[in-house]
């Protein structure tokens, strides 16, 4: 088959929104800012969920996410600092450590508790929630669980260095998580003042980046540039690649990109299906015991 080159595929991505995350309280009372699923930004398909973690404030997050189910989706935990020990009801447990990730599919059903394996220092990581398609939605539970050592670093020119969980670099670096349903394209970036990153992306992914700490500039869908501090959310338009440039500081930022599934999406807490009648038989499932 011939390839075809056509504009979109060179067209740099544009930045179409900026969000800023919410404060918000989940499990037993983590304190986090959640980007993705508040009110002003709800999702960008397929992603549900987007919380950032950061806190050397055992009283912020001490009490952890005990026992709690998930149906439908998937969810991703990717920690910068810190340790993290979940367990569930599929007999499944383990630490999460500094720089690992896991990637957990719910499928049809899992109960499990995230709870911080510290008493003080610092917890900082990010959950991500990434949506199944339908006819998925009820496969048996899966994990990719993945330490550091794992993750490939990608050393480019200009001291621009590539963490590469999920995807695959226009340089040829390979994530060790891969997730077929949703090609997710998940990459821990970080750029030295004054440097430039270019990356190509799916065309047909949404993406967006995270800014985690530094500054960071794109041109917006007018072409003017935009400005982008910690902790925001930039959403990316269409196009084949992202291009951007670190300020006077160093950058460091997520980079996340996954196929959309343009199914009807209902939620109930931790469930997530096409209809609410699916969510409600989720309830119903986990109050008689059948996860
Ligand atoms: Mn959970």
């Amino acid at each position: 088959m011939k390839a075809t080159v056509t504009r979109e595929h060179i067209q740099p991505r544009r930045l179409t929104r900026l969000v800023k995350g919410m404060p918000a309280t989940d499990g037993a009372g983590v304190e986090l800012t959640r980007a993705i699923g508040q009110p002003a930004f709800p999702m960008l398909d397929p992603f549900l969920l987007l919380d950032a973690f950061r806190s050397d404030r055992p009283e912020d997050y001490i009490a952890g996410f005990p026992s709690h189910p998930h149906r439908g989706f998937e969810t991703v935990t990717y920690l910068l600092a810190g340790r993290m020990r979940h367990k569930d009801n599929a007999g499944h447990e383990g630490v999460i450590e500094s720089g690992g990730i896991q990637w957990m599919t719910a499928g049809k059903g899992i109960v499990h508790s995230e709870m911080p394996e510290q008493e003080n220092g610092l917890l900082e990581g990010f959950q991500l929630w990434v949506n199944l398609p339908a006819e998925h939605k009820m496969d048996a539970p899966g994990y990719q669980e993945r330490p550091a050592k794992d993750i490939p670093l990608e050393s480019r020119g200009g001291g621009v260095e590539v963490k590469v969980i999920a995807g695959v670099t226009s340089q040829g670096t390979t994530g060790p998580v891969v997730q077929p349903l949703t090609e997710p394209v998940y990459l821990d970036v970080r750029v030295p003042a004054s440097q430039a990153f270019v990356e190509m992306l799916p065309i047909s992914h949404n993406a967006f980046i995270y800014v985690i700490d530094g500054r960071v500039s794109m041109p917006d869908e007018n072409g003017q540039m935009v400005t982008l501090v910690r902790d925001d959310l930039g959403i990316l338009g269409e196009g084949g690649a992202i291009e951007l440039n670190a300020d006077e500081d160093d950058v460091r930022f997520l980079l996340i990109a996954g196929k959309p599934l343009d199914e009807p999406v209902a939620r109930g807490g931790p469930f997530v299906m096409n209809t609410s009648e699916e969510v409600q038989q989720a309830f119903v499932d986990y109050r008689q015991g059948r996860f």
